[in-house]
Parts: structure tokens; sequence; C-alpha cells
């Protein structure tokens, strides 16, 4: 029987990319494409293995694929004997993987092809690395709940090493955030220059409509010890976006909402230094991360409005973490034009990502890289148990092809989520949300870990209020009823 060689979820991914980089990296004389394969090509043992997997797998993403009789198949390709002094090297990346044919080579065609269509990679783009969980900073919308002491971050090789098969396969996306970023600068700095060798940043490629650029930003807080040899640090690193956060255009409220006297300050000086040392004027931008004034009523008329008109959005505040902790108020507005608030209830499959669903545990448009180690693909989701897997224990190819395994994507599929969301008891975390990531975090999070608990011997009864009661405290929800004492 034949040995078929098939593509792996990254290996999908990667064959897609080096077949549409024409298309996203293309000027009139083709430079910009060249740069990128060349770039890209330092990832692959020679530039020779990167053009003939390429050329191996071109019709396999899109096409029927193609199988013809041999004792080795390479899907998409008429002939094997040009891939084949590629296929170990091909393996050990992760990129193929190897089945017999053991049943009628169309009715594998049609399941290669519908496994294609079902890739969980094909429409990620970015890697956000959470380089640590330590922040300077305890403000008082923070989703994460503030600072995590024990999470100091993964060593920057380790972090080096998982970025490499995502930026293999094309990704055109990394951010570099925290907790608080520069609180390991020199890891900072080490990850930037490994990964501006296989980035196509704005200063080589300048921007043109319907054509696109890599993008390498840096989100921080704006306390960086000292601003000046930060940014000389980052001068030799031309195209990197610098991303800080100033919540309202009122100092006074900034510094409420952030704990920390003088930091609307320093951000200002930071932006006013950045552009005197000679950074383009949009490498320092302003995130409207969330806007707390009080009272409530005149935030909407003086903030929120006025940026809405501008920006056609407006910022919102993620009721988790600190938010919930400090009792920050529920923005029940409209978000990307779908009705607000959101309860438990509305979750559903059948609707919309943003008012009902999210589909990024079964199709991630970006992977986060945590600083326990843990991939997901979510920033709130950081209270869950497991995630896609942890680096802790696999590499990311791994991970990655192994990902319609993980608990995360069988939850999404089998609709456990949605069960869970029934039975959750929604006065231990009262709605409305502003954002449907909201409830669905949540349910997820008590989900996994009621089964864990039921898993570990407790009845239905004592998992389902151990689960409520540790998704509360992840989430920083008061535990009310359901403390620990009357557990037991
Ligand atoms: S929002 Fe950002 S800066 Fe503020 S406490 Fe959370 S991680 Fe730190």
């Amino acid at each position: 029987m034949p040995t078929v060689v098939t593509l792996t979820n990254l290996g999908w991914r990667t064959a897609h990319f080096l077949k549409t980089a024409r298309r996203q990296y293309d000027n009139p004389y083709g430079q910009h494409r060249q740069l990128k394969l060349d770039k890209i090509s330092g990832l692959w043992p020679s530039r020779t293995s990167m053009n003939e997997f390429g050329n191996s797998f071109l019709h396999y993403v899109t096409d029927r694929p193609y199988i013809d009789r041999d004792d080795l198949l390479v899907v998409g390709k008429k002939s094997a004997e040009a891939a084949r002094p590629f296929l170990a090297e091909w393996e050990k990346l992760g990129l193929i993987s190897f089945l017999t044919a053991n049943r009628r080579l169309s009715a594998l065609a049609d399941e290669i092809k519908t496994a294609s269509l079902q890739n969980p990679l094909r429409i990620v783009k970015g890697v956000v690395v959470e380089l640590t969980g330590l922040c300077n900073l305890n403000c008082r919308h923070c989703l994460k709940g503030g600072s995590h002491p024990e999470e100091y971050g993964l060593p920057a090789e380790t972090i080096a090493e998982a970025l490499k098969p995502l930026l293999r396969a094309g990704i055109n996306e990394i951010e570099f955030t925290g907790g608080e970023v520069t609180l390991r600068q020199n890891d900072l700095f080490t990850l930037i220059d490994f990964v501006k060798d296989y980035l196509l940043l704005e200063h080589e490629r300048p921007f043109k409509l319907g054509e696109m650029f890599d993008d390498l930003f840096i989100t921080h807080n704006g306390t960086v010890k000292d601003p000046k040899e930060f940014l000389l640090r980052l001068l030799p690193f031309p195209g990197i976006r610098l991303q800080v956060s100033l919540d309202t255009l009122d100092p006074a409220s900034m510094e409420m909402n952030r704990q920390r006297p003088g930091l609307f300050a320093r951000v200002m000086y930071l932006a006013i230094l950045s552009q005197q040392l000679g950074f383009p004027k949009h490498r320092v931008s302003f995130v409207l991360n969330s806007a707390l004034r009080e009272p409530d009523k005149d935030w909407e008329a003086d903030f929120c409005a006025p940026f809405r008109q501008r920006l056609g959005m407006f910022p919102y505040i993620i009721q988790l973490g600190n938010a919930v902790k400090n009792g920050l108020p529920h923005t029940d507005h409209f978000y990307c034009g779908i009705p607000q608030p959101l309860g438990f209830a509305d979750l559903s499959p059948g609707k919309p990502n943003m008012c009902g669903w999210c589909h990024g545990y079964v199709k991630p448009k970006e992977i986060y890289i945590r600083p326990t180690g843990s991939v997901g693909n979510c920033p709130y989701a950081y209270g869950l148990p497991e995630e896609f897997g942890s680096l802790s224990d696999r590499p990311m190819a791994e991970i990655l092809n192994n990902l319609q395994r993980s608990l995360p994507y069988q939850l999404f599929t089998t609709g456990a989520i949605a069960e869970a969301a029934g039975q959750m008891d929604s006065t231990a975390f009262p709605g409305p949300f502003a954002s449907s990531c909201e409830p669905i975090v949540l349910a997820h999070c008590y989900v996994q870990l009621f089964r864990r608990y039921q898993a570990a011997g407790d009845n239905e009864v004592i998992a389902r209020a151990k689960a409520t009661l540790e998704t509360a405290r992840r989430y920083k929800y008061p535990v009310g009823k359901y403390a620990e004492q009357e557990i037991r």
C-alpha cells in the first residue's frame, strides 16, 4: 500500500503562506516578496528545501488534492521524486506526516480536503508574547487583575524557539506585552533582535494600498525606568511600533485609574522624547484601553462620544480581574454594532462572534504565549486551567499540530460550553457583560474546573460549587455564598 505524505496543521499554513506570499508582499517588481522569502528561508534547512516544499504542496490548499499512484505519494504533486530528499527534514519541522493509503484514493482525497478546510490554523496571523506576568501598576480596570508575582515568564530562548514554526508559517504580526514588558528589558531586546530578521517591517516595505507589511509592536504602560535609554536602545530597530495606553485625556482620571501619580506626564514625556529622538510619529500610539470618569454619565459625554466619532469605535471595559474587584461600571453600549448587554443565556454558536460565540478556540487568529508557558488564543483566557498546550511539556509545533485534540477545542466543538453556561449559577457572575468574551471565558473556566473536580471524586453538587468558587477567584468576582468553608 502506498504511503501518502500529508500536511499537518502547520504544514498547511506554511504551504498556504508560500503560495500567497506573492499576493501579499508583491510590488510591481516582486522585490518585497523576494525580500520576505529571503528572510523566512533563514528558518529552513536550505532555500531549496523551502522552495521545494512550496512547489510540492502548491495545489494542496486550494484545489482538490491530486493523488497519483506510486509507492510514495505527495498530495498535490504528481511525482514525489523532487520532494523525496526533503521529507525527513519537513517531518522534523512538523510540516508533514505520513499515512498509509489503506482506502480508496478518492476517499482519501476527500478526507484530506475536509481536513484542510477545518485546519484550525487557517486564519492565524499573529502571535502575542506575554513576556511577563509581573507588573508595576495595579490598574483599576486590569483584566488580569494586576501583577502576577509568580509569573516571571519563559526564558527568551524558549520563546524564540516557540516562535520559529509560526514565523516559518508566515505570521505577520508579533506583539510583546505583559504584565509590564519593560520589566524584562534585556530579554525584550533579545527577542526583538531575533524576530526582526523574519518580518518585513514598514521601513523595508512602505505601505501601499492592498499590500501588507508585517507588524512588530511593544505594548507597555509608560513606566519604563529610563525612557531615554529605552528609546535609544530601540532606535537601531526601525519599524517597531510602541504602544502605550492613555486611558483618558484627563490626567487626574488616568492617574486615579492607574493608581500612579505623575503617570500621565511620564507618558507624554515619552511621546515627545521619541519624536525628538527621530522616531516617526506613528511609533508611539495611544491606545484607548478604557475610559474611567466619575460620574459615569460624564464619561460617555466627555470622552466616548468624541472618540466614537473620530475613530468609529469607543472604549469599553472588560469585566474581569480588577474591573470586577473594583466594581467598575458596566459599559452596556453598542460595540461593533451589536446590541449589549450580554448574559450567559445569550451565548449561542448560531450567533456571530461578537454577540454570541467565540471561534477563537477552534480557529484562532492569534496565538498567545503566556508567561507560564501555556499556549492559548485570547488575553482573557489566562485563568483557564488548560489551553492548547504548554511549552513546558511539548514544543510549539506539536501543540499546534494537535490543536484539535486540546481541551478548549473539544469543549467548543462538542457544545459543552453552551451546556456549562446553562448550568452556571449566574448570580455568582452578575452581568450584564460588555462583551461576549466575558461570559464565554467564565463558562469555559468553569466547565474545565468542574470536570477536574468530578474526576478527582467530588460529587456533582460539590464539583459545581467548587468550580464556581475557583472561577470567581481567578477572575476576581466576590466568592460570597461559595466561600470555601461552606463547600467543605
Ligand atoms: S492593565 Fe496593564 S499596566 Fe495596568 S496593571 Fe494590568 S498589566 Fe499592569
